[in-house]
């Protein structure tokens, strides 16, 4: 076994968001190591690399803001970049700030322990790598942990079979293949319109359908970017300050430095047509913003669902198909909304089947298909994009053990518990990035990272000025936060979404709502007000 070293920090992941902790913890002088499972940088742009992935947030927002040479250096080509260029943003941070130097990949973090009376934790990888570190920081994404489907049969399939979350690099063509595809979230609804454009034939297998909206992608304007980039620094500060996800829609003036309108609700049909006209046309999941109470008022959330689903209806040529396609068992964005290119459309192709398994369910997948309750369905290659064990898998997925050897499964037996979605009682010197409890999934990620890791930066600072070795959340500011979270998702229409913000996708998950829900600014200013207030919850020693 390779012998054991010490550091002062072992971060967990080199998505963005190790690879900014590495980036600021190195200026800081602190000695650290990073374990990544993959064999590259980029996190979930690593692993997600299914036909059509590209983000949901617009390229100049979701990107980082701590470099401003980074800023004006990279060049961004489409308003939504793909999975490919954003992966290719990774590599360039990596190898502009020198950072894979620090980075041991292909080893997969599975335990983390702490040592109470040598105040340090000790890390493990799958290969037997060991390391002892004063403070131990999991990056580990929100979304990094693939959920099969408890489904009968998924192993006997006997064509090729592919996870969108684990694509195979080098790609896959569906040239005259029949393809069958079981899941219609996020990935789903970006795969479909691509892998029809490419197959024989496609049926797709949907339990439910999700709310999307036209990305209204494209090529971006390069003298426009210029513009833009000449005010980065304003346009930053609005998105980490003056929106609740930190997105927002970047045209320079109309639709997003419109107010929202106060409500849908009261309004008549034409009213509410013709303030979301602007914001469908625009494209992206902005379209949410358009009244400001959309995820507050089950009526005013009624009212733009009932807009989209017309939409759904005037698209999609067939009256039968458009029906299955339209959500009705969720309000508008409490699952999150998709942000698609040709989706709907995609259903008046002659080679594209709709199947809806809740009325005929899936009874068992058979080695040339699917069987149904009422039916087969045959093709040549199953693709599954059945999402996530989100938020909590992949630190639940590692032993970690807190002081007294307490197993955080086991705290978190009920759901995760946590003081600002980033530490936890019991579990001294360690740090999430983005954890539940935190705005995390409801918002720009790379918005949320940054202000994460600053934040972190500044109370190891703090420590190392004062003097301190050891940080701990109290338990009594633990409570209360996570009594708070409750309250602000129990003041929404998210706890009525059913969706993986809950849990509800993984079976025998607590169902905890785990964002915090107020938003990124609400938020920054809660954290900010801790540390000016001597880290208010914490304790030191
Ligand atoms: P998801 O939203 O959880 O969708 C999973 C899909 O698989 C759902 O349609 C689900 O149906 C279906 N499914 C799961 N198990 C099934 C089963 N046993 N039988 C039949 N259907 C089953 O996962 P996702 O699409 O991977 O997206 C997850 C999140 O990743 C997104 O919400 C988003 O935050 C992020 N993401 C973002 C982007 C982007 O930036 N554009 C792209 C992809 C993903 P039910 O709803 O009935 O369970």
């Amino acid at each position: 076994m390779p012998e054991s070293k010490s550091v002062d920090v072992v971060i967990v992941g080199a998505g963005f968001a190790g690879l900014y902790l590495l980036y600021r913890l190195r200026k800081m002088g602190l000695t650290t190591v990073v374990f990544e499972q993959g064999d590259n940088v980029g996190g979930t742009w690593y692993w997600n690399r299914y036909p059509g992935a590209r983000c949901d947030a617009e390229s100049l927002a979701y990107s980082f803001s701590f470099s401003p040479e980074l800023e004006q250096q990279w060049q961004w080509s489409e308003r939504y970049a793909t999975q490919p260029e954003i992966l290719k943003y990774a590599e360039h941070v990596a190898d502009h700030f020198d950072l894979r130097k620090d980075i041991q990949f292909n080893e997969q973090v599975t335990a983390a322990r702490y040592d109470e009376a040598e105040n340090l934790w000790h890390v493990e990888t799958a290969a037997g790598k060991q390391v002892a570190a004063h403070f131990c920081i999991m990056a580990t994404g929100c979304l990094s942990v693939p959920q099969l489907p408890a489904i009968k049969g998924v192993e006997q399939f006997a064509g090729p079979r592919y996870q969108a979350s684990k694509w195979p690099p080098e790609g896959v063509d569906f040239s005259g293949q029949t393809v069958g595809i079981i899941g219609t979230g996020s990935s789903g609804i970006q795969a479909i319109p691509v892998i029809a454009a490419q197959a024989d034939h496609l049926t797709v297998f949907q339990r439910t359908p999700n709310f999307s909206v036209p990305a209204v992608n494209g090529v971006l304007d390069q003298d426009w970017v210029v513009q833009f980039k000449e005010n980065y620094r304003k346009h930053r500060h609005y998105h980490k300050h003056g929106l609740s996800s930190g997105f927002g829609d970047l045209q320079i003036e109309p639709v997003a430095r419109t107010p929202a309108a106060p409500t849908a609700a009261g309004l008549s049909d034409a009213q509410v047509a013709e303030i979301l006209d602007k914001y469908w046309q625009r494209g992206g999941a902005f379209f949410l913003s358009a009244f400001e109470d959309s995820l507050i008022n089950e009526e005013s959330n009624t009212r733009i669902a009932d807009y989209v689903r017309n939409k759904i209806r005037e698209i999609v040529k067939d009256p039968q198909t458009a029906e299955t396609l339209c959500p009705k068992d969720h309000p508008i964005g409490t699952k999150r909304i998709c942000v698609d290119t040709d989706y709907y459309a995609t259903y008046n192709r002659d080679n594209v089947t709709l199947v809806d398994i809740r009325k005929s369910p899936i009874e068992e997948i058979v080695k040339d298909g699917i069987r149904l309750v009422d039916g087969e369905h045959k093709f040549d290659t199953l693709v599954l994009a059945t999402g996530f064990d989100a938020m909590t898998g992949a630190l639940l997925n590692m032993d970690i053990r807190g002081r007294e050897g307490l197993p955080l499964r086991a705290k978190w037996q009920e759901g995760p518990r946590s003081y600002l979605g980033m530490s936890v009682h019991g579990f001294p010197n360690l740090f999430m990035v983005t954890g539940p409890g935190s705005p995390s999934v409801l918002s720009n990620m790379l918005v949320s990272i940054e202000q994460h890791v600053d934040w972190m930066v500044g109370c190891l600072t703090h420590m190392a000025e004062a003097g301190y070795t050891r940080f701990e959340p109290e338990l009594q500011a633990e409570d209360h936060w996570v009594g708070h979270v409750n309250e602000i998702a129990s003041a929404t229409l998210y706890p009525k979404g059913g969706s993986w913000y809950l849990g509800a996708n993984v079976a025998g998950k607590p169902r905890v709502f785990m964002p915090y829900a107020a938003g990124v600014g609400a938020y920054r200013d809660v954290c900010d007000d801790v540390a000016a207030s001597n880290y208010r919850g914490f304790a030191f020693s």
